[in-house]
């Protein structure tokens, strides 16, 4: 079984890494630039962990990303699309500029339609593909000083609906994950704030959540568990989802 990663080498696409190796899936990661992790991941798994560096914003980048996972696999089980940014700087809505519009969406949401249309092929060679977005709980909350991010983590969820519809007569699932609040490099700048958020109530269970919480989830798709859902959307976030009153 073979898995990609896109922002495999950091944070929530590195534990989704490590838990597919341990589950015998080879992998793919990809991001902008490797990290120390990442080398050492790739050193220690050698024929199972391959690190390939593409931007997902750019085309060409996603092109030869299909191409190289086509040389070592001629085909790919399990399409996991992680990568994202936040905002360079949290603005209001009644501040940001299109270029801060543009690059959070140029990655984040345009980034994860081209990646998914451009693995298409490579995924529908296998019976029982699979496809794992990961957007955010800011797919439906809403933060008015990163209204950018929220507005690509809602277009997440809709190309979790139209590639599920799409790819279906494939035998390709396509699962939506919606993290709540995870500590990685992501969330280091506010982790102060949210732990006092959470400690004063704003999740049922009151911790931040690991990466590997959400590696745990991405597992349980990647082993078929939820073979009979598509376009499913699976909160992993420490009830954050619930209205409590
Ligand atoms: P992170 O620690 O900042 O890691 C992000 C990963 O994405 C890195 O590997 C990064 O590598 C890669 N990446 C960024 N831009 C890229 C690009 N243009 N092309 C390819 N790779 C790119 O973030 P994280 O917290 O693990 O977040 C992972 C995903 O979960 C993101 O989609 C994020 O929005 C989502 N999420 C996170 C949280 C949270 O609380 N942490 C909550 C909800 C959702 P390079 O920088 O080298 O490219």
């Amino acid at each position: 079984m073979v898995a990609v990663i896109t922002g495999g080498t950091r944070g929530i696409g590195y534990a989704i890494a490590q838990k597919l190796l341990d589950k015998n899936f080879s992998v793919i990661i990809t991001s902008r630039n490797s990290s120390e992790e990442a080398e050492t991941l790739c050193a220690s798994n050698p024929e199972k962990a391959f690190f390939f560096a593409a931007d997902i914003s750019k085309n060409d980048d996603i092109e030869s990303l299909v191409a190289f996972a086509e040389e070592k696999f001629g085909a790919i089980d399990l399409l996991v699309n992680n990568a994202g940014v936040a905002p360079k700087e949290r603005k209001d809505i009644l501040e940001i500029t299109p270029e801060d519009f543009d690059f959070v969406n140029d990655i984040n949401l345009k980034g994860t339609f081209f990646v998914t249309q451009n693995f298409v092929p490579l995924l529908a060679k296998k019976e029982n593909a699979r496809i794992v977005n990961i957007s955010s709980m800011s797919a439906y909350t809403a933060s008015v000083n990163r209204g950018e991010y929220c507005i690509a983590k809602a277009g997440i969820s809709m190309i979790t609906k139209l590639f599920a519809a799409r790819l279906a007569e494939y035998g390709i699932s396509v699962i939506e994950i919606r993290p709540g609040i995870i500590e990685t490099d992501m969330t280091a700048k506010v982790k102060e704030k949210y732990e006092k958020l959470i400690d004063g109530g704003l999740t049922p269970i009151k911790r931040m959540g690991k990466p590997e919480d959400v590696a745990n989830c991405v597992a349980a798709v990647a082993d078929g568990s939820f073979d009979f859902c598509t376009g499913t959307v699976i909160d992993c976030d420490g009830g954050f989802n619930v209205r409590c009153l």
